[in-house]
């Protein structure tokens, strides 16, 4: 075991720090505003060698503190050639959503964003990530797995071949389950989910819910 896992819980969704021994990895930064949760965290760490921030995909609740944290820390912002535009404009892309009542609030409450100051600031990314792409250079061992379909880049890091960090693919809410509010293209998404399965994960991290879900648990999804 050389990485070590560390989830920050932000006002709207989960932050990831995985460290190792060559630096420290941020997964997502929550919201506007949430840079001081994650700062905090980082320091209670003992650590400032923020290596690199990945953005699992250009949605507020996870890119929202990117452009601060970069100034802050650093720290290149890497994320998905296909959601790089998005986070270049500030923009949430939902596509269609879901008729259930959180599907059709987003829809509501996205446009007011700006207004309740919960619109991320633009942002060009440093590192624009292709499916495949290792994160060696930056010291730690993990590969971006391109799965698509809530937003178009939407992407999950796989380190060392069994921590899955899989943004809004999946969800903890109540139960594991795939994410069911939001898609940019809902006919990418069961490709994506079983393209997650088959790498065999011993442990998926979700952009939201409270727990870390089992491998085995991921199996018995859909
Ligand atoms: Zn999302
Ligand atoms: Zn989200």
């Amino acid at each position: 075991l050389t990485v070590t896992v560390h989830t920050i819980r932000t006002l709207w969704s989960n932050a990831y720090l995985i460290e190792n021994p060559h630096g420290v990895y941020l997964v997502d930064t929550g919201a506007p505003g949430s840079e001081p949760t994650i700062l905090r965290a980082l320091r209670a760490l003992g650590r400032s060698d923020l290596r690199l921030i990945f953005l699992t995909h250009a949605h507020f609740d996870h890119d929202g503190s990117a452009a601060t944290l970069r100034r802050i820390t650093g720290a290149p912002v890497a994320i998905h050639r296909a959601d790089a535009p998005y986070l270049a404009r500030g923009e949430t892309p939902i596509g269609s959503v879901s008729h259930n009542l959180t599907g059709r609030l987003g829809h509501m409450l996205l446009p007011l964003l700006p207004a309740v100051g919960q619109a991320p600031e633009s942002l060009q990314a440093d590192v624009l990530l292709e499916d495949g792409d290792r994160l060696d250079a930056y010291g730690l061992d993990a590969v971006v797995v391109h799965t698509p379909g809530h937003t178009p880049g939407s992407s999950t890091l796989l380190v060392e071949r069994r921590l899955a960090f899989a943004g809004d693919l999946l969800s903890s809410r109540s139960r594991p389950q795939p994410q069911r509010f939001y898609a940019t293209d809902w006919s990418q998404l069961p490709e994506s989910l079983r393209r997650l399965q088959t790498l065999h994960p011993e442990w998926v991290y979700p952009g939201h819910g409270s727990h870390t879900i089992r491998g085995d648990e991921l199996l018995t999804i859909w």
